[in-house]
């Protein structure tokens, strides 16, 4: 009996590398993960990847000859044409031929997308692919990202960097953005700036429910105990909670009106970690968007978990 043929998906991100054997229908049947090494240089995390490869091959007791493809989900902005990794500031990268080293190594065809993208692709391919074709990806982490697959395809924008939701401005004198602007959507709605004001709030001496929460421990304070703070009725967690529903409802508008999809994913820590921030930003949408950009749209928390990286690239391989 013939095998099913099998492909190598990768994310490679700051912290850890994650690395799968994957069938076509998106089965992840040997897996490897490992603390990244960024701190070495690219050249070090490029031979963690390679070895990652050469390990999944031994455990499968497979030859490179016997992988389809592929494929590496990479935390950074990609270069359309070369498709280096032109700058990555999670991994300390600029210029780095990641995808050429790795085939050149390897021997096996190698493709190379943004890791968010590879997200996206792969919570459509295997979470959604059901339901449509015109489909947006949020992932609200620390920061916020954002993918398009529109008519079924990954869209990357003329120079390779589009699908930058996270930084659309919703309040052009809003909160600074680590990436130079002001009133990003990520500024609201990132956890890491969500836990940075709530951290400066009780740096100021804001008590109150939260402080209980928290045990009067800064670290604590986290989405979580935010949504936890709104139940009981703290102050600052009903304004900060207030503004986070606003925003992303009205992200989550901006995204219907302009591209009017089936669906809209959104993952990541944010929403993973409440219960009702999801269902109230639905309702902000719902009242702020133009009646027939809702015809059918669906707003849904994302399926793969932390696999859709891995997943998306080793199916990128097929485009
Ligand atoms: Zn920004």
């Amino acid at each position: 009996m013939k095998k099913e043929a099998m492909r190598i998906g990768i994310d490679v991100g700051g912290t850890k590398i994650a690395a799968g054997l994957v069938s076509k229908s998106g089965q992840v049947t040997f897996r490897k993960k490992i603390k990244t090494a960024t701190e070495k240089g690219y050249p070090a995390v490029k031979d963690q990847v390679t070895g990652l490869v050469s390990a999944l091959l031994t455990e499968a007791s497979a030859e490179p000859r016997d992988i389809e493809g592929l494929g590496i989900a990479c935390a950074g902005q990609l270069d359309r044409k070369t498709k280096k990794v032109i700058f990555s500031p999670n991994l300390k990268w600029t210029d780095a031929p990641l995808r050429q080293d790795v085939e050149a190594t390897t021997g096996i065809r190698t493709v190379i997308e943004n890791d968010v993208n590879a997200a996206a692709y792969g919570e459509w391919r295997f979470g959604f692919r059901k339901e449509g074709s015109d489909v947006v990806a949020l992932y609200l982490g620390t920061g916020v990202g954002g993918g398009l697959i529109l008519q079924g395809r990954l869209y990357r924008g003329s120079h390779g960097v589009g699908g930058e939701i996270g930084h659309i401005t919703l309040n052009p004198d809003g909160y600074q953005c680590h990436c130079g602007n002001n009133g990003c959507f990520e500024a609201y709605c990132g956890g890491s700036y969500i836990e940075k004001r709530l951290k400066q709030h009780l740096a100021e001496g804001y008590r109150g429910k939260l402080w209980q929460i928290i045990e009067g421990r800064m670290e604590k304070a986290t989405v979580t105990r935010l949504e936890e703070g709104t139940l009981l009725g703290d102050a600052l967690c009903n304004r900060v909670w207030a503004e986070i529903v606003e925003y992303l409802g009205s992200a989550l508008q901006s995204i219907a009106n302009l591209l009017n999809p089936e669906l809209i994913i959104v993952g990541g820590g944010v929403v993973t970690g409440t219960k009702r921030l999801l269902d109230e930003a639905r309702l902000v949408m719902e009242r702020r968007a133009m009646r027939a950009s809702l015809a059918g749209l669906k707003v849904e928390r994302a399926r793969m978990g932390n696999d859709a990286p891995l997943l998306g690239a080793a199916c990128l391989i097929d485009e």
